[in-house]
């Protein structure tokens, strides 16, 4: 009879929670908490899904993008630390929209003497200061860094009206660029080159005094053009310093004059390496295209050596072209150490290239192209393969810069060559992370100027990865360590920054300017966001299809955050609105806790709550349908009637009683547990979590239970579990392996961990003595 069956089920359901969760439901509507159940559709949050960005995350039917095209002849003047150069751009608007003007990004003007972007922060004095700082800040006039423009014209040479407005140049066009329309105009333009070690920012030259010689690594040399969207318009944005760029993609050919002695590369094709290559460069170039397994020395330290000790007053121009890239960048010096390694990418061979000064030396002949090619081939395997030809690491003081194809990285031995474990792991991870920049968000192209987390947080969760991955290959490389010791990905690495003043503390969905801490906002809190989702929340398989997904999907074009979010929900069938709330537009934090735990004795006697129940309703227990009775152990019921039993009181008679209508075949199959508990768990955290909970036995064994998060969908603050098993319960943990960034262990235990308080440290003090 399957009467009885049920009407045992709903007596367990009734005292494991039904009337708890009832009860909670309708806390939760008077107090008008419904409205913000964490778990509800991020609606509001969102941009409404349109023809351009699908409901799924993908491009939509309308998607379109502009594209803009350089041609450049840029010429370095290395006395004067002086850039200029001439460019043609030409721009397809692919958009719907006719276009009345244009918007032009001149980002050296962040440099000129009197950008308001010197001021935008507060100042004042601390007891001290660093003495370059303040002879920079109150003994020397500003360096001014800014763009000349000498020129705007139109494709016949005729002046083009434009108005500078800080960071941006407005292009007034004669008349509007309709839909489908293109086109080309020229500016004219030079600036002073910064020297980026005293005055920091991305590009400049770095000056070495001994050999009065300069090594330039120059970037947002040019102006360039703003991206025009379906979803911000022009993004023109000021350049205040923070937040980095936003850029169209487009084909660069771009010729470069430097001192005939110099060695160059940057963005593109080398079309001229003949020409600029010596025939010894040459050899060893053609050998390293055939070498796999190690670097091959292009132009040695001894080379480099030579250079320094004269000029040239001579110059040599060095041609590149580049084809679908959103940017250029270069580095150039009479000193830089060249080393190759190729790398099958799927079934494209790619060039890993290394430049660097002597000072770099002995870490960087030993360790910079090994790990461009090992993050080639990581961010590869998880996203794309890496569609260009080649990747560069240059080594720049104090630099950790992305361009595509090219990134500036710093890591520096002292002058006797020596370094630390610090200056070498550093180094490596910031050439993993530029490297890997070219993924995102050189090709899979975000919008940094107004999000820092899709580039940054992307590429530090990616940077993680590929980081473990480069010490399973190299495992002489990590000597002295378990693992690769990354500095960021790890769940406990992000708790001191989510635990810390909520009023230096701002979600992750905001703009970079407007962000405390932008390492922690927009590196390591998404960083760690998506690696607790990967590994806890949605599971490796899941998540690295949806995050391939939304790579593949983006690759060569702009997405959003509400793209991302999309894809990694539509692309897995995890409901993640809750996650993208909890971790990305809040600044809450986790802390989840065993708050009570309560032992249970079954009976088939009614219980004193049951006389009760039925008593306040004029009935008897005669008038009870059977049902299994719960009694918590030292309640008073328990005390009158249950003292002495044990845990399942009648053990036999209830297991008949509850067995009673079942074939032998069914009762074969049933678990008879012996032990009943009811555990609850709170949250004094803001972010709901999966809720990962050890159990240890009294006979030492452990088993771990991960409950859904969707167990807090009713109530935020606290929920119970039932246990029911056949061992006696002596410890529980929640989240003992440091997996969910809880940020408080000290609610974590039952039973709770005991600290020896003052009293009893004095006391065993005095013993001990
Ligand atoms: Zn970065």
């Amino acid at each position: 009879m399957k009467k009885l069956q049920y009407a045992v089920c709903s007596a367990l359901f009734l005292a494991a929670g039904l009337v708890n969760a009832q009860q909670e439901e309708k806390q939760d509507r008077e107090s008008g908490h419904i409205n913000e159940n964490k778990f509800r559709q991020l609606y509001q949050e969102m941009s409404t899904p349109n023809m351009y960005r699908t409901a799924a995350g993908a491009p939509g039917a309308a998607y379109y993008q502009q594209q803009a095209d350089y041609k450049m002849d840029i010429t370095l003047d290395d006395v004067n630390a002086k850039l200029s150069g001439y460019e043609t751009i030409t721009y397809y608007n692919n958009s719907p929209d006719d276009l009345e003007y244009l918007w032009v990004q001149l980002d050296q003007n962040v440099r000129k003497k009197d950008a308001p972007g010197l001021q935008k922060n507060g100042s004042g004095f601390g007891f001290a200061t660093q003495p370059g700082r303040f002879v920079n800040s109150y003994m020397k006039d500003p360096f001014d860094g800014g763009f000349n423009i000498e020129a705007v014209t139109d494709a016949n040479g005729k002046a083009l009206s434009h108005t500078i407005n800080q960071t941006m140049m407005r292009i007034n066009i004669p008349k509007p660029l309709k839909a489908g329309e293109k086109i080309s105009f020229n500016i004219k333009w030079w600036y002073n080159i910064n020297n980026h070690v005293e005055g920091r920012g991305r590009s400049g030259y770095e000056y070495f005094a001994k050999d009065d010689n300069r090594a330039y690594v120059i970037a947002q040399f040019f102006p360039r053009m703003c991206v025009y969207s379906d979803v911000e318009g022009w993004q023109n944005y000021q350049f205040w310093g923070n937040g980095e760029f936003a850029l169209p993609f487009g084909d660069y050919e771009v010729n470069i004059t430097v001192p005939a002695d110099h060695i160059l590369d940057g963005t593109g094709v080398l079309t001229n390496r003949k020409e600029v290559y010596t025939k010894e460069m040459m050899k060893r170039y053609e050998k390293a295209k055939k070498t796999y397994d190690k670097p091959v020395i292009i132009v040695s330290q001894k080379d480099a050596e030579k250079a320094e000790k004269t000029k040239s007053t001579k110059t040599k121009t060095w041609k590149l072209k580049a084809e679908n890239v959103r940017d250029f960048g270069f580095a150039t010096s009479r000193r830089w150490i060249v080393d190759m390694q190729a790398v099958k990418i799927g079934a494209k061979d790619v060039m890993a290239v290394s430049m660097y000064p002597k000072e770099g030396n002995p870490l960087w002949e030993e360790y910079s192209t090994k790990a461009v090619v090992s993050t080639l081939q990581s961010y590869s395997a998880h996203t794309f393969d890496y569609p260009y030809h080649k990747a560069i690491s240059v080594h720049a003081k104090n630099q950790g810069m992305e361009y595509p194809m090219i990134c500036w990285n710093y890591g520096r031995p002292n002058e006797k060559g020596e370094y630390s474990d610090r200056t070498k792991f550093g180094m490596i991870s910031v050439i993993i992370h530029e490297v890997g920049h070219n993924f995102f968000p050189m090709i899979v192209n975000s919008d940094e100027r107004q999000w820092g987390w899709m580039d940054e947080g992307l590429d530090t969760f990616m940077q993680y990865i590929a980081e473990q991955e480069f010490g399973e290959k190299f495992p002489e490389a990590i000597k002295g360590n378990e693992k690769y010791p990354s500095r960021r990905g790890e769940p406990s690495k992000i708790v001191n920054y989510m635990k810390g003043d909520q009023q230096y503390i701002s979600p992750i969905m905001s703009n970079p300017e407007n962000v405390y801490q932008l390492g922690n906002n927009a590196y390591g809190k998404p960083a760690t966001a998506l690696n607790i989702l990967r590994e806890t929340v949605m599971g490796k398989e899941l998540f690295d299809h949806a995050f391939k997904t939304y790579a593949q999907r983006w690759m060569f074009k702009h997405p959003t955050p509400e793209d991302f979010f999309r894809t990694m929900e539509d692309a897995s069938a995890v409901d993640l609105d809750w996650f993208w709330r909890g971790w990305f537009y809040s600044t809450d934090y986790v802390d989840i806790g065993v708050k009570d735990v309560k032992k249970y004795y079954v009976t088939a006697k009614p219980n004193k709550e049951a006389k009760e129940y039925v008593a306040a309703r004029g009935r008897t227990v005669a008038d009870l349908p059977p049902l299994v009775y719960l009694v918590e152990e030292g309640s008073e019921d328990y005390n009158e009637n249950m003292k002495g039993s044990s845990p399942l009181e009648g053990a036999t008679t209830l297991k008949e009683y509850v067995m009673d209508n079942f074939s032998a075949e069914e009762r074969k199959n049933l678990k008879t547990p012996k032990y009943f508990y009811q555990i609850t768990f709170d949250k004094p955290g803001g972010i709901p979590m999966p809720l990962i909970v050890e159990y240890t036995y009294k006979d030492g064994s452990k088993e771990t239970i991960t409950y859904p998060v969707q167990a807090w969908r009713k109530n935020d603050a606290e929920i119970s579990k039932v246990l029911a098993t056949d061992k006696e319960v002596v410890g529980i943990v929640v989240d003992p392996e440091l997996r969910t960034a809880d940020i408080d262990m000290s609610n974590n235990s039952w039973p709770k961990k005991e600290t020896e308080s003052d009293f009893d440290k004095f006391k065993n003090k005095v013993k001990g003595e």
